[in-house]
């Protein structure tokens, strides 16, 4: 942390609002980025925190993004929502279509939630915790641009297609996973490209199309699923959920789409909440606690979400690199 500045998580917040507030957000639009910018460099989700504030503003800037969205959700059926996102960011929609989520599928047992028109470019699991916090399970994915070559291919194609589950528990946190479907988040590699580390095997392929571990190289080259074929086939689902349920862009129709100024693209969300009092009866937080109770007494098991946790629980400063700092406040 040699080249980190220390900040504290208010300053972060005020700082990133009264970006947005000057890059040509209304308040609404700015709180909600602030709040997603906030949340994962509070749970050390770096990679999606303040290092994609550059991306956002470009996006605000190229007018490819409209900072003042107001997106309105409509029931299709009582447990079928869509959300149109204003072609604003996601963190707007979240904000206004995951309450309407949690209500439904609280009544209703289970309920979906297509979100259309949006720019995602940051973390999932802020939307299955969410739902997770109001005892549902949840369920969330999104498609981005081809940066991942499909199993036995060379070539991009898949997004990194980010996949996040929640589960309720009780008295606790809820457990959640989120990752991209890509072996290591495209975010991931250019912070190692940055600080210079060298990757593990299997990240991606280099711009000769063979395995590397240099994330520069990769970043000319290919990213690989994670798995083989098995990543790659979760993938390809995160592409029919996140486009095809949807109706909005697969990955390679949002590269058609965008100017490529640095942001997100332009396309759709896929979330789902499932009501457990429902579906299971009133005994299943006892019995799923029973499940992770075990699981959790293996030697070497943590549960998926556990580090973001305990960093959460950490005191309210938090350590940033220092050239990305001083770029952020450019932008004020
Ligand atoms: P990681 O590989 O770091 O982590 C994936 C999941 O595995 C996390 O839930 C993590 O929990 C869990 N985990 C990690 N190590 C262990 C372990 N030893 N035992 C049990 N669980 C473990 O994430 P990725 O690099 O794949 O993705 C990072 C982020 O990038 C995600 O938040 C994703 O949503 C985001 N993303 C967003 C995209 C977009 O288009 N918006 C595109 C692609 C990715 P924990 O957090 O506690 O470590």
């Amino acid at each position: 942390m040699k080249n980190d500045n220390k900040i504290s998580l208010n300053e972060i917040k005020e700082l990133v609002t009264n970006i947005f507030l000057k890059q040509g957000c209304n308040q609404e639009n700015a709180s909600a980025l602030a709040n997603t910018i906030t949340k994962a460099e509070e749970d050390g989700s770096s990679s999606h925190g303040l290092f994609r504030l550059p991306g956002y503003v470009a996006s605000l800037k190229s007018g490819k993004v409209n900072g003042h969205a107001s997106p309105k959700v409509i029931n299709k059926t009582p447990v079928i929502l869509k959300c149109d996102a204003d072609n604003g960011f996601a963190s707007t929609s979240h904000e206004v279509a995951l309450p309407l989520l949690a209500e439904s599928a609280k009544k209703n047992g289970i309920s979906v939630l297509s979100i259309t028109g949006c720019y995602h470019f940051a973390a999932l699991w802020p939307e299955t915790e969410f739902l997770a916090k109001n005892n549902l399970v949840g369920f969330a994915c999104t498609a981005f641009k081809p940066s991942v070559a499909p199993a036995g291919a060379k070539e991009p194609f898949f997004g990194t297609n980010p996949i996040s589950m929640a589960w309720p528990k009780k008295n606790d946190h809820p457990v959640v996973f989120d990752m991209a479907t890509a072996t290591m988040a495209k975010g991931e590699v250019m912070i190692a490209a940055r600080d210079g580390h060298m990757l593990p095997d299997g990240v991606g392929l280099g711009e000769n199309g063979q395995p590397s571990n240099d994330p520069k190289d990769i970043l000319k080259g290919v990213l690989l699923p994670f798995g083989g074929y098995k990543g790659s086939a979760i993938s390809m689902m995160v592409e029919l959920f996140a486009a095809g349920l949807t109706g909005d862009a697969f990955s390679y129709e949002a590269q058609e789409n965008d100017n490529n100024d640095g942001g997100p693209p332009k396309g759709g969300e896929f979330i789902m909440a499932m009501n457990p009092e429902i579906i299971a009866g009133s005994n299943w937080e006892e019995h799923c606690d029973g499940f992770f109770q075990k699981l959790s007494a293996i030697k070497g098991v943590r549960l998926p979400g556990s580090r973001r946790h305990k960093n959460r629980n950490s005191d309210q400063y938090r350590f940033i690199n220092e050239e990305l700092l001083i770029k952020v406040k450019s932008y004020l």
